[in-house]
């Protein structure tokens, strides 16, 4: 198939998905997220619409059942939806990244074994890296994986893990060799599906991002088979959860567009709608300023999301583009989130509008996937790299 043949169907499929997912936003979802968002309740049934969407295995590759999506219409998904609800998002997002650990680094067996049921839904999971002590500072994890035969012994505890409590498995990051040297020598990531052993010990009570499930998890002489080292080599588990969080941070970065963009979209309806002194607030000059620079936030932070993804699909180094999406489009949903919020004065500080928890769900957006503190020194960090003096 010639190339052009081949873009023009892929951007028809590309549409027609992007189309299904909006028509499912606003049948299945919409109605039901304040109801679902005030009562800090797992959305069951959107889940088993997510399955059928296909979401689950949206970047997986065709060849273990998933969608195969590129990275630029996965993050038109992930925007969409956090348009709408951004908790959603992350109940497929992290899961996708433990999918993309296995597919990146893992062997042809764990392929063909855990692809096909990650892509299903079946077994649905996350990413657990952080623990009590430490969350930037990846290598002074202390959950120790000690060897004994054919198996694994784990001991240790992860906290805010998403998707801990309903689901089943997770790429866990552990400590194979506690006195390494260089740290990351000694670090592995494993497969760890629920069972004796691993228990999860809290639900975590948060400012936003209700409905998914955040929790502390346990692991106590918890025991896995040692072909679930991911790779089958032991001291990559640094290097696999690097690799996993670049398609992590598009995905954040995706989810900031998504809610600057709905606290913009609120706002200029309400604007219009509200009147003060005889007219429609959206015809005071103060409140056209702050749509003006949000409108200006939502297209840099989308362009910088695409511009990332692209570089990832078309497997370039991206960490400087992912670390700029991700720490301006987050920024972007913090600002625009407060902002919407004054243009609705108190309606903004109500529980009967959304504007509230646009600006209680962007700030999670500033430290998930890495700080921005630390997205600024990757990105420092790689213009002195890219360009010596
Ligand atoms: C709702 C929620 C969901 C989450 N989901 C997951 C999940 O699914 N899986 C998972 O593993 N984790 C998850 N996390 C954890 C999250 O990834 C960490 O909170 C994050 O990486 C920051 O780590 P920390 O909280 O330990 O902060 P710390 O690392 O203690 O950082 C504290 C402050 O110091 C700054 N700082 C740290 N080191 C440096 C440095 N070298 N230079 C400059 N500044 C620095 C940070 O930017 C931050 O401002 C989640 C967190 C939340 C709140």
């Amino acid at each position: 198939m010639d190339t052009h043949v081949a873009r023009s169907q892929a951007n028809e499929e590309e549409a027609a998905l992007l189309d299904a997912i909006d028509k499912w936003l606003a049948r299945d979802v919409r109605p039901h997220v304040l109801k679902l968002e005030h009562a800090d309740e797992y959305p069951h049934e959107m889940v088993e619409q997510m399955k059928e969407l296909g979401l689950f295995g949206a970047t997986i590759d065709p060849e273990y059942g998933g969608l195969g999506l590129s990275a630029t219409t996965y993050a038109k998904i992930v925007e969409r939806i956090a348009e709408v609800w951004m908790s959603l998002s992350g109940i497929f997002n992290s899961h996708l990244i433990m999918a993309a650990c296995v597919s990146r680094m893992g062997t042809a067996a764990q392929k063909a074994h855990w692809l096909p049921k990650f892509a299903t839904g079946e077994i649905r999971g996350g990413l657990a890296l952080t623990e009590p002590d430490c969350g930037t500072d990846l290598q002074a994890i202390r959950t120790r994986a000690r060897r004994d035969g054919d198996h694994y012994v784990i001991n240790g505890t992860k906290t805010w893990i998403s998707n801990g409590i309903q689901g089943s498995c997770f790429a866990l990051l552990v400590k194979t060799d506690p006195e390494a040297t260089p740290r990351h020598k000694g670090m592995s990531m494993v497969i760890a599906p629920k069972g004796p052993g691993f228990t999860v010990s809290k639900k975590l009570e948060k400012l936003g991002y209700k409905g998914i499930d955040s929790a502390e998890l346990v692991f106590d002489d918890y025991r896995i088979p040692a072909d679930h080292l991911i790779g089958g080599e032991e001291g990559r588990g640094l290097q696999t959860a690097l690799g996993g969080l670049e398609l992590g941070r598009i995905n954040v970065a995706a989810r900031g567009v998504g809610l600057a963009s709905a606290a913009l979209k609120d706002s200029v309806k309400y604007s219009q709608i509200r009147k003060t002194m005889g007219k429609p607030i959206c015809q005071h000059q103060a409140i056209q300023l702050k749509l003006g620079e949000m409108a200006t936030r939502v297209q840099a932070a989308r362009l910088l999301t695409y511009d990332a993804a692209r570089a990832y699909d078309a497997g370039e180094r991206c960490d400087m583009e992912a670390g700029m999406a991700k720490f301006y489009a987050s920024e972007a949903a913090v600002e625009n989130s407060l902002e919407a919020m004054r243009i609705h004065g108190g309606y903004g500080y109500s529980k009967e509008y959304h504007v509230e928890r646009y600006y209680r769900d962007a700030p999670l957006m500033c430290i998930g996937e890495g700080t921005n503190e630390i997205q600024r020194m990757i990105i420092a960090k790689q213009l002195i790299e890219r360009f010596p003096a």
